[in-house]
């Protein structure tokens, strides 16, 4: 039998958030924004939308209809849903992808909060990187997102990624340099950047052996290393860089932050980040 929950009181004034994905059952984010909601006192609810790619016009237009108050969108659906809003940001708009809907008057906006949850989530571990260089390992969806990111906070980017044609893509839009993801490439411009982050698959977990081929020796001792894969926090890459005493920066505060980011575009309110934290307890 499930526990009745006293805090949980749906009645005909409860408001309804969500995510839509396919597959959505994996998603983080019901736990944290209903924490958040119910932290806040506010009688809303989120919930997680198995959409398949063929419904989500049915899906976008039942949101309008019921006056869904705001909606995250996840794998499949970040680049499909654009042609179906009424706006969006200029975050949205660079990265090509949408991971926030909420309402702006009666215009409903698509907004990406993966970029300025990402630079909160480094100013909270005390790096500002305006005017660094900063090495960026990836050039997919996350990638992208962190180099609007950082090229806004005005930082010199360098881009390497695994398929050379992609790197070159991102670096054209971002007018960033690109080297290659190998060990003697890397080794050549890691003595001049002041940061890199890990936007690629390799340490996610099962494949917690994997990691970017960093040779730390030519790696200044002043370097901060920031990690986005959050399954495990503690990835081969930042283990290796806090074992040389650098800086070193989990993905829990970007999952965090692009959630606080969301609450605050739909209720207006400033979100309770710790109690946000605490939800997700991811274990390492
Ligand atoms: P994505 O769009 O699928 O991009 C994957 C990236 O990883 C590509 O650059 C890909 O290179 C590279 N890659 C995958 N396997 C590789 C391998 N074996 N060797 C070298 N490169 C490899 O995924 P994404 O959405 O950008 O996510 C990337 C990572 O960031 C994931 O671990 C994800 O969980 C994490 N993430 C974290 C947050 C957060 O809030 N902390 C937010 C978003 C994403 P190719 O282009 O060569 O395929």
């Amino acid at each position: 039998m499930p526990k009745p929950d006293s805090n949980l009181l749906l009645d005909a004034s409860t408001q309804l958030a969500g995510v839509l994905g396919y597959p959505v059952r994996h998603s983080l984010s019901p736990a944290m924004q209903n924490a958040a909601f119910r932290a806040m006192g506010l009688n809303w609810v989120y919930l997680a939308f198995e959409v398949p790619p063929d419904r989500l016009p049915d899906a976008i237009r039942g949101m309008r209809g019921l006056g869904v108050r705001g909606l995250n969108l996840t794998i499949p659906h970040k680049e499909s849903v654009m042609p179906l809003l009424d706006g969006l940001t200029d975050a949205a708009l660079q990265i090509g992808a949408v991971n926030t809907l909420f309402w702006d008057g009666g215009r409903l906006i698509g907004d990406n909060t993966d970029a300025e949850g990402f630079l909160r989530a480094l100013r909270e571990a005390g790096i500002e990187p305006a005017g660094q260089t900063v090495l960026i390992l990836g050039a997919g969806g996350a990638a992208r997102a962190v180099a609007y990111a950082l090229s806004k906070a005005g930082c010199r980017l360098i881009i390497a990624n695994r398929t050379p044609e992609r790197a070159i893509a991102l670096a054209d839009t971002f007018e960033a340099q690109t080297t290659e993801l190998t060990r003697e490439s890397l080794r050549e411009v890691l003595p001049s950047v002041n940061g890199l982050v890990n936007c690629t698959a390799l340490g996610m977990s099962p494949d917690i052996d994997s990691t970017p081929p960093i040779d730390w020796r030519g790696v200044p001792d002043s370097t901060w290393v920031c990690d986005l894969v959050y399954r495990p926090l503690q990835t081969r890459l930042l283990r290796e860089a806090a074992a040389r005493r650098l800086k070193t920066v989990d993905g829990l505060g970007m999952l965090v932050h692009q959630g606080a980011l969301a609450f605050e575009r739909w209720t207006g309110l400033p979100a309770p980040v710790e109690v946000m934290r605490q939800s997700l307890r991811i274990s390492d």
